[in-house]
């Protein structure tokens, strides 16, 4: 089955009993046994239920995975990954650039329960080679990166993961599968953000993971059934409705960002233009590479920093200053005070993530509007 043909049908046969062509939404928390210890393969909707169980199988075979997990959302994935897969003293290797959230649940959370963590260069796979130790379980990448769209090599840190007996886990929420597939390159873990780009109409928060290996899956599975963290069957169906148009979506926000990131190198009122498509963004080459597109999302440096920025966000009417991203509707951020205010300001500077920063998520709206309102808001 090709990529689209999943995206609408994987995991979503026609109802077996009535031949409702979308999965229903099994609004139930038990379900009836026949006698005791005689069940019809569900329990207990924590454990199970069928309209998540479409998910997580969709999910699994956009990834090109066997095994597929749905979460509340996609902190909750994150931590099933750790708390299913890891124990105190385990070291974590993690790239520097990271979404504020994840690292904010490594050191205020993780950290407090003895897990050790290195922070790696998220451009520099050497970088991740050397944070390697004897106690290094998982390596943890997110590429592009959130906000600043820089590329990891996957297949090299897979690599260097599986010399040190460690799993990789990837972060897939900003290319999304419709750009990006870690499990070919060798990731065993693939982790999103479904209130995102997968999501896709900023309706629903979630969580989904993909995994390769059946011990791996069997552990992370334990965890979810163990400790909550599961999305209703409205947020699996709502995610599911999403899921049906990645395809269509992921190229026209893939076209209105292209757009985007060339006029605002144009613009004087711009000091940086972070995306992967730019010839000059210094992952260009490896997202060329080890990607079929360079996704939805800008950044950019405003000169003049807090002052340019409140300037600008106070002159934009189609574009929303909003959390979140991936979403039909521009969306656009400031990092600093939003997204990334969980990292101390040294840390952040030391990354790139200034007062000027803008992150932006290119929506599906017309191009032309899109390109009219940011050039009368850099004025
Ligand atoms: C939003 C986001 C997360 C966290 O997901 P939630 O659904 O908000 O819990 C993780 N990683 C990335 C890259 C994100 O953008």
């Amino acid at each position: 089955m090709k990529f689209e043909t999943k995206l609408i049908h994987a995991g979503q046969e026609a109802d077996r009993q009535t031949g409702s062509v979308n999965v229903p939404v099994y609004q139930t928390s038990t379900y009836k046994q026949d006698a005791i210890g005689k069940d019809r393969g569900w329990e207990y909707s924590r454990s199970g239920n069928p309209t998540r169980k479409a998910l997580e199988d969709c999910i699994a075979a956009l990834e090109g995975a066997k095994h597929g997990l749905a979460f509340a959302s996609g902190l909750a994935a994150e931590t099933a990954v750790i708390g299913g897969l890891l124990k105190k003293g385990d070291h974590v290797v993690a790239g520097d650039d990271l979404y504020g959230g994840t690292y904010r649940l490594f050191e205020k959370v993780f950290k407090q329960w003895g897990l050790e963590i290195t922070y790696a260069d998220s451009g520099n796979p050497a970088s991740f080679k050397k944070a390697m130790r004897r106690n290094t379980r998982l390596v943890w990448a997110e590429t592009p990166t959130n906000p600043l769209l820089n590329i990891t090599d996957i297949a090299a840190v897979a690599e260097i993961a599986h010399k040190g007996k460690a799993l990789l886990a990837v972060d897939n929420t900003f290319a999304t599968p419709y750009f990006q597939r870690p499990i070919e390159l060798g990731a065993d873990i693939v982790v999103h953000s479904s209130t995102k780009y997968l999501g896709g109409h900023s309706d629903v928060i979630g969580g989904l993971l993909a995994i390769k290996n059946k011990d791996v899956f069997e552990a992370v599975k334990f965890y979810q059934n163990a400790a909550g963290g599961v999305p209703g069957p409205w947020d699996a169906w709502l995610t599911l409705r999403g899921i049906k148009t990645l395809s269509v979506r992921m190229k026209a926000h893939e076209a209105n960002a292209f757009e985007i990131a060339a006029l605002l190198a144009r613009q004087p009122a711009v000091s940086k233009v972070f995306y992967p498509g730019l010839e000059n963004h210094p992952g260009h080459a490896l997202a060329a590479e080890q990607m079929d597109g360079f996704g939805g999302m800008v950044s950019f440096e405003l000169k003049g920093g807090r002052a340019a920025a409140d300037r600008f966000f106070r002159k934009l009417k189609v574009i929303t200053l909003a959390e979140s991203l991936g979403g039909v509707e521009s969306l656009a951020c400031y990092p600093v005070a939003m997204t990334h205010a969980a990292i101390p300001e040294k840390d952040r500077l030391k990354r790139g993530i200034t007062a000027g920063l803008v992150r932006l998520s290119a929506g599906i709206e017309s191009g032309e509007d899109l390109l009219a309102e940011l050039e009368r808001a850099l004025k």
